[in-house]
Order: C-alpha cells, then sequence, then structure tokens
C-alpha cells in the first residue's frame, strides 16, 4: 500500500462528501463504514496521531445530524491539510514519520511554482516565484492594491464569494441557477461570430447525458478543451431551442485534490488593471495555503475556547476560500471579533492607564455650586442636571474622570463644564478648558469670564484645603492679583475682594509680554481657569495644580494631544464634550476609553429651525428673505464650500460670494467675510465685528461650524450644502436660532442625485442631530461619515460597527482579559499585547 496514494484518497472522499453537502452521499455504504475499512487499510499510516485525532470524531458520522457533520468533516479536512504527504514516502512504510511541526498544506498544484523555502510572512512579494514572473502583476499588487508582503495578501480579503458548491449531473441540472457539474470535453468547434472575432462551442458529457457550452470571443481558448479532458463548469444552465446549454461559464480543468474557481465558494478579490480574477486567485491561494499556517494565534487559549473561535491560521484559510459558506460565517466571526477586541483593548488599555495614576478627590462645594446657579440667567434643564450628578460623583472618586459629554448643538454643554469647573476651582484646583478655535476659545473665555468671576470661590494661601475662608489671602498675593486686574480685564468690583474666579484667555495671537504674564500667574496658582486653544499643550506651559481639563469639541483633538497632558505630569480630571451626535456603536469605538453622558434635553423654548432647500435660479428668494430679516434688526451667516473660486469645481467661493453680496446684491448692507486662510488676529476681528453688530451678513467657510454663539443671526444660508455632511450642516444650521427669534436654514443645492436630494430633504424634516448622524453613517459609511475629520479611526476590514450587539459583547471580553491582566504582560497575553499595539499604530498612523 503506498501511504501517499492511501491518504490521498481518503482527503479526496472527505472533500467530496464536503461538497456534496455533508449528507453522507459521497460513498455508497455511508462514510463511517469508509473511514473504518480506510483505517484498517492503513496500516501505521492510520495509527499516525494526527490521522487519529482529525479522523476520530467522525467515527459516527453516519448517524449524526447534518449540522454537527459539516461542522466535524471541516474540522477534520483543517487537520488533514496540515498533514504533508510527501514525508510518508520518504521513509519506508514501516517507519512512518510524524508529520513536520509546522506543517506546510498538503495541495499545493503540481503546475504552482514552488515559493521560497523560507517564506515568512515578511517575505516581500517580489520573492514569491509566481509574482516575479510577471512585472505588470507585481505591480499591481503593490502599486495598485498597496500590498508588499506575504501578510499584506493574507489581510487582503476577498470582497464577495460566488457560490459555484451546487455540484451536480447534466441529466439533474435546472434551468436558470447557476451549477457546477464535472464533465468530459467530446468534440470542440469554433464558429465566426458578428464582431469580426470567434466563438467555440464545445460538447461535453458525463454518465447521465450530454449538453453543449458556448463562449464568445475567447475562441483561444479551443486549444485548451482538448476531447478527453476532464474539466469542471460552473455557471447558469440556459435553454436554448430545448437543449440545456451554458454559455461562458467559469471552467477550470478538473484536479483530484481540490477546485479553485469552480464547484465551490469561489471568493473574489478587488481587481485592477494588470490582475485578472483567475490569476489574483490562483496567486492568493498559493500565498495563503503557505503562509496562513505560519501565523501564530494571539487570542488567549481561554478566549478561543469559551466562544468556539476558529484558529487564526484557519480563519484567514477559510475567509479566502472557504470549504463551506458555514465555514465561512466561522471565519468571519474569528475575524470580526478580533478587530472588535483589539480596538476595545487599546481603548480599554488607554482608559486605565488615564486612570492609573491616582486624582484628587474633589468634595462638593454646595456654595459655590449654589453660586454660579444664582449668576445664570436661566435655571439647569433635567439633562443638565443629571449629567452634572454623573460628573460630580466622578470628582469625588479617587480615580480621575474620563468622561465624553455627547450633547447636540444649543443643548447647554458650556454650562456644564463651567459647573464642573467651580467645584474643581473650590477645592483649590486650577482648571482649563480646551477649545479647537482661536474664535472659541475667546467666546469661551467671554463667557466663562462673565459668569466666574462673580463666584466666589474658597481661597487659602497655596490652594490647600482647610477652610480656606478663614486663611485669607496673603499680601504679596493680592499685590499679585492687583497687577492681574489690568491683565483679566477685570472691573474692582466684579472680583468680590479676590474670592471671585480669575478666568484667563491664552490663545496662540498672544504678544509675548502678555502671554508670560499669564505663564507666570498660572505657574503660580494665581489664575484659576485658563481658556485656550491648542496653545495650552505648549512646553512652555505650567499649572500650579491642574484639576481639571474640560476640552470641548472634542473631534479636532487628536488622542495623542490628550495623552500629552499626562506626560507634562498631571493628572487631571477630563471632560470631553461633543456635539458631533454620533451612534452609540462609534461612540463605543472612537470614545471607548471614555464613560458618556448625554444632554438629550434642549433649553425651554428653542424653537425649530426652519429649514428649506433651494436650487441656486430661487436664491433671489433667499436674499428677499435676509432683507427682510436685516431690516427687523437681526443678522445672516451665508456659508460656501471654498474660500477662493476654483477652476475645477463649479462651487461658490466664499470671496466671491462676499463681492458679489455687497456689491450688487446688498450693496446698502454691510457685508464681513471670514475664512480658514484669514490670520487668527483678523478672524477674530471679523467674528468680533460681527458680534458686534458691525456687518449685517457675514460671509464664511466651515470655520464657523463648531460652536459660535451669536443670537442675534436669524438666517443661516448655505451654499453647495450637498458638499457637506449632514453632522455638518446640522452644526451650522445650530448657528441660528439661539436667540428668541424664528431662524430659517437655506441649503442651495443643484445637486438632482437622488441621495444628495434625499440626504437634504432629511435635514428639511428633522431637528434631531443623533437621527441626521444615523442617516448619514447608513447612507455613506463611516469612512464618509468621519470624513478627514476623525483621527485615529481604526480601519474594519470584516466587522461591522453596525452591529452594536457584537461589539459590546468583544468589549466584555476585553474587559475580562484586562482585569486578569491589566498590562498583558502575562506570557499568554504577550503576542495578543503586540498585535494591539500593531493594530493601534497602523490606526493611527493612516489617519
Ligand atoms: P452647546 O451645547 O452647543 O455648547 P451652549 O453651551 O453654547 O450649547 O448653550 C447654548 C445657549 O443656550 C447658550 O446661550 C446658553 O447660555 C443657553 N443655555 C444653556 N443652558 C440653558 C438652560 N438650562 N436654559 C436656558 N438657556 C440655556
Ligand atoms: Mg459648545
Amino acid at each position: 500500500m503506498n501511504p501517499q496514494a492511501h491518504f490521498a484518497t481518503l482527503l479526496k472522499i472527505l472533500s467530496h462528501e464536503q461538497r456534496l453537502g455533508c449528507e453522507d452521499k459521497a460513498t455508497t455504504s455511508g462514510l463511517t463504514r469508509f473511514l473504518a475499512v480506510w483505517q484498517a487499510d492503513g496500516g501505521r499510516l492510520a495509527q499516525l496521531p494526527p490521522l487519529q485525532q482529525a479522523l476520530a470524531p467522525l467515527s459516527d458520522y453516519s448517524t449524526m445530524p447534518q449540522a454537527l457533520r459539516t461542522e466535524l468533516l471541516a474540522q477534520a479536512l483543517a487537520l488533514l491539510q496540515t498533514i504533508d504527504p510527501s514525508k510518508f514516502e520518504a521513509e519506508s512504510s514501516t517507519a512512518l514519520p510524524a508529520p513536520t511541526p509546522k506543517p506546510k498544506p498538503a495541495k499545493a498544484k503540481p503546475t504552482a511554482p514552488k515559493p521560497p523555502a523560507n517564506l515568512t510572512l515578511q517575505t516581500p512579494l517580489e520573492e514569491i516565484p509566481a509574482l516575479a514572473y510577471s512585472k505588470t502583476v507585481l505591480a499591481a499588487f503593490k502599486k495598485r492594491l498597496n500590498l508588499h508582503t506575504v501578510a499584506d495578501i493574507l489581510y487582503h480579503f476577498p470582497h464577495r464569494y460566488d457560490d459555484y458548491s451546487a455540484q451536480n449531473c447534466i441529466a439533474q441540472l435546472e434551468v436558470g441557477k447557476i451549477q457546477t457539474i464535472t464533465v468530459t470535453v467530446s468534440e470542440v468547434r469554433t464558429f465566426p461570430i458578428r464582431s469580426g472575432s470567434k466563438g467555440i462551442e464545445v460538447q461535453v458529457r458525463d454518465q447521465s447525458g450530454d449538453m453543449s457550452v458556448t463562449f464568445f470571443g475567447n475562441y483561444w481558448l479551443a486549444q485548451q478543451f482538448k476531447p478527453g479532458r476532464k474539466i469542471v463548469l460552473s455557471g447558469k444552465v440556459t435553454l436554448y431551442q430545448g437543449i440545456r446549454q451554458m454559455t461562458s461559464p467559469k471552467w477550470e480543468p478538473f484536479a483530484e485534490d481540490e477546485l479553485l474557481h469552480t464547484g465551490r465558494l469561489v471568493p473574489a478579490y478587488p481587481l485592477t488593471k494588470g490582475l485578472h480574477e483567475k490569476n489574483a486567485r490562483r496567486i492568493i491561494k498559493n500565498i495563503v495555503d503557505q503562509a496562513a499556517p505560519l501565523v501564530a494565534d494571539y487570542l488567549p487559549k481561554p478566549v478561543l475556547e469559551r466562544n468556539q473561535f476558529l484558529p487564526l491560521a484557519e480563519a484567514l484559510a477559510q475567509i479566502h476560500f472557504p470549504a463551506s459558506s458555514e465555514q465561512l460565517a466561522k471565519a468571519h466571526k474569528r475575524l470580526a471579533f478580533d478587530e472588535f477586541l483589539l480596538i476595545q483593548l487599546g481603548v480599554l488599555q488607554r482608559r486605565m492607564l488615564w486612570q492609573a495614576e491616582m486624582a484628587f478627590k474633589l468634595d462638593f462645594s454646595e456654595s459655590a455650586h449654589q453660586n454660579l446657579l444664582e449668576n445664570l440667567s436661566f435655571s439647569l434643564t433635567k439633562a443638565q442636571e443629571r449629567v452634572l450628578g454623573e460628573i460630580f460623583t466622578d470628582l469625588k472618586k479617587p480615580v480621575p474622570m474620563a468622561r465624553l459629554l455627547q450633547g447636540d448643538v444649543g443643548s447647554g454643554k458650556t454650562v456644564v463644564a463651567a459647573a464642573a469647573l467651580v467645584q474643581a476651582i473650590a477645592n483649590g484646583f486650577q482648571g482649563a478648558l480646551m477649545a479647537p478655535t482661536q474664535i472659541l476659545a475667546e467666546q469661551h473665555y467671554q463667557v466663562l469670564r462673565r459668569v466666574l468671576r462673580k463666584v466666589a470661590v474658597p481661597r487659602s494661601q497655596n490652594g490647600s484645603k482647610q477652610d480656606p475662608w478663614k486663611a485669607g489671602i496673603d499680601q504679596s498675593r493680592l499685590k499679585r492679583l492687583e497687577e492681574m486686574k489690568l491683565l483679566l480685564n477685570l472691573a474692582p468690583e466684579d472680583d468680590l475682594d479676590g474670592q471671585g474666579i480669575k478666568v484667563a484667555l491664552l490663545t496662540g495671537n498672544l504678544r509675548k509680554r502678555e502671554r508670560q504674564q499669564i505663564l507666570e500667574a498660572l505657574a503660580k496658582g494665581d489664575i484659576d481657569l485658563v481658556v485656550g486653544t491648542h496653545a495650552l499643550f505648549a512646553e512652555s506651559v505650567q499649572f500650579q495644580n491642574l484639576g481639571l481639563v474640560c476640552i470641548d469639541e472634542q473631534h479636532r483633538f487628536g488622542v495623542q494631544q490628550r495623552e500629552l497632558l499626562k506626560q507634562k505630569g498631571f493628572n487631571p480630571h477630563m471632560l470631553v464634550m461633543t456635539a458631533t451626535p454620533i451612534p452609540r456603536s462609534l461612540t463605543l469605538t472612537i470614545y471607548g476609553e471614555l464613560d458618556a453622558s448625554v444632554l438629550d434635553e434642549m433649553p425651554p423654548g428653542r424653537q425649530t429651525i426652519k429649514t428649506r432647500m433651494i436650487a441656486r435660479q430661487e436664491r433671489p428668494k433667499a436674499y428677499r428673505h435676509i432683507r427682510k430679516e436685516i431690516e427687523k434688526g437681526y443678522q445672516a451667516f451665508v456659508i460656501c464650500p471654498l474660500v477662493e473660486e476654483s477652476e475645477k469645481l463649479d462651487l461658490p467661493s466664499a470671496e466671491e460670494t462676499a463681492e458679489l453680496l455687497q456689491n450688487q446684491i446688498f450693496p446698502d448692507l454691510r457685508v464681513g467675510l471670514i475664512h480658514g486662510q484669514l490670520l487668527p488676529r483678523d478672524k477674530d476681528q471679523a467674528m468680533n465685528a460681527f458680534r458686534e453688530r458691525e456687518f449685517d451678513i457675514l460671509v464664511a467657510t466651515a470655520v464657523v461650524e463648531v460652536g459660535i454663539d451669536i443670537p442675534n443671526a436669524t438666517t443661516i444660508m448655505i451654499e453647495g450644502a450637498e458638499r457637506f455632511g449632514l453632522a455638518q450642516l446640522h452644526q451650522f444650521r445650530g448657528r441660528v436660532g439661539r436667540g428668541e427669534a424664528q431662524s430659517y436654514c437655506i441649503l442651495v443645492s443643484d445637486i438632482a442625485n437622488e441621495q444628495s436630494v434625499n440626504r437634504l430633504k432629511a435635514m428639511e424634516t428633522s431637528q434631531d442631530g443623533f437621527e441626521l448622524a444615523q442617516l448619514d453613517l447608513e447612507m455613506r459609511g463611516p469612512g464618509e461619515f468621519f470624513g478627514t475629520r476623525q483621527s485615529g479611526t481604526p480601519d474594519l476590514k470584516v466587522a461591522n460597527l453596525a452591529d452594536l450587539k457584537f461589539l459590546t459583547f468583544a468589549r466584555q471580553e476585553a474587559e475580562q482579559i484586562l482585569a486578569a491582566d491589566p498590562e498583558l504582560a502575562q506570557p499568554e497575553n504577550r503576542l495578543l499585547s503586540a498585535k494591539v499595539k500593531a493594530f493601534w499604530e497602523k490606526a493611527q498612523g493612516s489617519s
């Protein structure tokens, strides 16, 4: 008995059984019987431990339910495929060797070029013989698909699978269905077709009958179909003059071992110039067969076992060339889990890092809180009170708060931040509020200074907490405060004899001297709250005792920048605010390290902003509306997608529009202009001028998107509206309706494309940021949703971000792993730890 042939028979029968759908039809007397005979005939071969291990679970095959058969058979095949039968022959049949420890798959095609003996995951593609042959194919992989190594190919997944797995015989073919048959060529002829080319007609037969197969155009195929050759065809069966036939089916030579392009779930890969379907598949199959078994499984055993996940090597092999749709689903599940798990491990570790060190517990100061409330012109909404409750609870804990505050535009996040800051300051700490732009920082500064300087907080000599009122203020500090009054624009009656909260503004465009003074005051603890931009991250900025950091409109800040603060030696509480309403699954991913609070209620009396979509030629109507509003004493924004005129894009630019409005439409009114290319100083000036009503109309680019508060503006007209995401349009719309008066949003767009129209229509009917965000996510996908504004968004190949349940599950697994080994330092977690790092480096590098 030739052991290699005996082994091949086993593989052949098992694969055949799998192809037939595990109905125990591959052999006449059933698989259980077949295996018993095979083992009896196999001698020592059948005694090999890996063979026994593979076959033992199949011993009851014939009496098992089909679902179980499918699973166990696939497992057995996967195991068998790791055995290298060439080793059987090398030794005498009396001394069969154990399979090699790092087995190669059994089924490299005889014609396929042999890969280098020392193929590793890092092997560059040019060292793969099949690719070295063809510069075009190599270039297609490298330049167009951006794949450079064996590992890249392993993770270059099919984007689709065609199911050609239904095997049949000619007599049983059903018209109209895609089916697969194994047949023998009996006759070939070519015939002319109208285009001047030639087609071929191939007569084929099996035991059950004959049929004809036609290929158009590829007459050179004729030489492939030598009479007598056995081939496999997959394609749709049609009826032509009462005779069943196939037209241009997928085909490949019949191979004893395995089918690649037909008769199975056939993977379809993203193709590109120079890379054709069969070629791509053959090359990738070759590499996957060699390389998948080399991949070390980084999932800890307990996780694999309690979830019965496929081992990584098998999942990778199956996602490329699935043995069945069940196996494909399992591979999918495993790989999607990995993606979610790596994300969650990353964010949870980041959170642990943030909370690893102690924070100062803050005692709740009722008097300071009441003092703040008395100075507000409104009372807090229920949502604001609830969220503040959550924040105050965090602040009382000895670990740094890490909280996300989500709330639609205008829901009143600023006052929530202010109340939290007051608590930090009342406890003797300093606070910082970071905004993404100068304009916003300036605005926060104005608002907070006005309110907070009237809020008295306990003072002591050095910020310590023991009865500060009695401790009083030391003289040198009082003197410094005198100097600072000038700096902070404090009127003497405002600062409550040094008890009121001192707020300073620190941005990039301060004069050197001013900046120096503020930095000194901050370092000495004379400033309680600093409001600023990225300038707050500068190396020269030192605090005396930073207790709470609030970050507004977080999506403008990178995760790394947040970490910077920590590196400066502070371990403050942190509150991150965002008005970008995003679905929960995305929150868990992007802000996964933060606890979330939501302001889901608007302050009372908020009106709906009347929103209308118009075509460009209806602009005069919009202009008439704007004029009417201005005559009533209100102001208007006009938003443009571009700063300057562009030759390529037919879109209104801010500069053009400002000119047109000032010179032709509203010569009697005052039109201002603001865009991102202006110097910060000029931007501030324009914004302040608009706030002081020096302009009636402000033409702007997306710079006004976030946070700007000008209650007197009642109309916002958005040119080229289809250019913006719904979340962004919703942000723009939030620039108006901030006062008492009815406000309006006019969306100008000429795009007739149905999706664009539907998106803009949604703006007319919905005022709910979360609803609009969900819609945008569904219509344009997460990539579009975030655009380039999000940094550090990981690229998901398999996992579906909409699958909140599975994501939550992965998060729980991640929590469980980290609970036992927070730093992933245990030997069993080392691979996983390296993988998490690599995954996040890639995510951050690619954005
Ligand atoms: P956002 O959440 O967009 O940052 P803001 O904090 O700028 O919103 O608040 C928007 C406006 O609503 C501000 O003028 C603010 O003073 C006002 N506001 C906040 N909370 C309330 C409230 N509870 N009642 C009435 N007005 C409020
Ligand atoms: Mg805000």
